[in-house]
């Protein structure tokens, strides 16, 4: 039996041989620190648990949820971006309830993105915005990350046929894979091409509470983003539920009921008891549990950023996300230098997983503890390369 087109058009799984790899030396008994999983290593916070026994006792979230999500989890949402990165928001119009933000980045390009239109894709980047915009039969054209340019793409390189010929671009910052983070002065940029050009820009938040100093700043914040613009979010990272399936839309009307459309034939919407825990997290009842897990990723950073440096690295030290990307040194690919940290039990991503401006790099997932990447850096300083 064929696959469809459009699967057989989707990239090779670039892991598989470090992955068989990684369980032959588990096998063995190696002892792997293992820093290429992007979900936080701790439990959802304690609070959050208790208030989802409670709302599962309650035979009113056992039904259907609404499509587009609770009406008081779209309120509890608007108010949370007024708060958080002043940003009003109708929630009956321009916030709708996702399954995870995956699930909404992956449905998007089907609402708005025809045959052959091109979509305009970072790379590095999360692998589901390439692989959305090739099951939609768009086009991805990748923006280069370039470290010279703090990870951001230069939009005076992308060919006026190209952008004329785009539907939409997409973007994510605080970034995975790099750890950038977007300044104002770009998302402006980003408005006046998207502008200039008539596209969409979907912007992908899910790191926007992991940051050290300065909060990250909405796409929406800027002037003119919410005629063009939709925001994926999630409360995946920020409140350690990456396993409940909870994260949400906002952004133009217009972009948010497309979206709608093709969700309403697709999902039944998020299970009401996680909604109601998610109002709960929202409201700000857990922000003293947000502000601790930001305090242990910074000292995460700090020591593997420091240690790194000490043993003649320069890694890309991010202000936000819990990744640390890293140039390999002289001689090595991505993988072949992957490979190299496997021999001692360190397992990382290589940058190339993420897109061809990947290669040449690794990504370290910082979902261990401070003692793990002590251990971590012991092993790479006994290590010849
Ligand atoms: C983890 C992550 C998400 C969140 O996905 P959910 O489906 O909300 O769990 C979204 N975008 C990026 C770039 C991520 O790394």
């Amino acid at each position: 039996m064929e696959y469809a087109d459009r699967i057989k058009a989707l990239p090779p799984y670039l892991f598989a041989e470090l992955d068989k790899r990684k369980q032959q030396l588990k096998q063995k008994g190696l002892d792997l620190i293992d820093l290429s999983i992007g979900d936080p290593d701790l439990e959802t916070p304690q609070p959050i648990v208790e208030k989802m026994y409670e709302e599962l006792q309650n035979p009113i979230n056992h039904h259907y949820p609404d499509y587009e999500g609770l009406f008081e989890f779209r309120e509890a949402v608007a108010l949370w971006y007024e708060r958080r990165f002043g940003v009003s928001l109708d929630p009956s119009r321009e916030v709708m309830a996702l399954i995870g933000s995956k699930e909404g980045i992956a449905h998007f390009p089907l609402a708005f993105v025809n045959p052959g239109d091109y979509v305009l894709v970072p790379d590095p980047g999360y692998p589901v915005y390439r692989a959305s915009t090739i099951l939609a039969g768009g086009i991805p054209y990748f923006m280069p990350l370039k470290e010279e340019r703090a990870f951001l793409p230069d939009l005076r390189d992308i060919p006026s046929e190209i952008a004329k010929r785009s539907k939409l671009m997409f973007l994510n910052y605080p970034n995975n894979p790099t750890g950038a983070t977007a300044t104002r002065k770009f998302f402006r940029e980003v408005v006046a091409f998207a502008e200039d050009y008539d596209l969409i820009v979907a912007h992908d938040l899910a790191y926007s509470e992991l940051y050290f100093d300065e909060p990250p700043t909405s796409f929406l914040a800027v002037e003119g983003a919410k005629e063009i613009g939709i925001e994926f979010h999630s409360l995946s990272k920020t409140f350690r539920m990456t396993g409940w399936r909870i994260g949400f839309a906002v952004g133009n009307a217009h972009l948010i009921q497309g979206l709608g459309k093709v969700k309403t034939n697709v999902d039944s919407g998020v299970f009401c008891a996680i909604q109601r825990t998610a109002i709960w997290a929202l409201q700000g009842n857990v922000d003293e549990e947000v502000r601790k897990w930001q305090m242990i990723l910074k000292k995460r950073r700090d020591l593997m950023a420091n240690g790194l440096k000490e043993l003649g690295f320069s890694p890309f030290v991010p202000q936000a996300t819990f990744y640390l990307w890293l140039k390999v040194p002289e001689g090595y690919t991505s993988v072949s230098f992957a490979d190299k940290l496997l021999e001692v039990g360190i397992v990382v991503t290589p940058g190339s997983g993420f897109g061809q401006n990947g290669e040449g790099y690794i990504r370290m997932a910082l979902t261990v503890s401070e003692d793990r990447l002590k251990e971590a850096l012991n092993r790479l300083k006994n290590l010849r390369f």
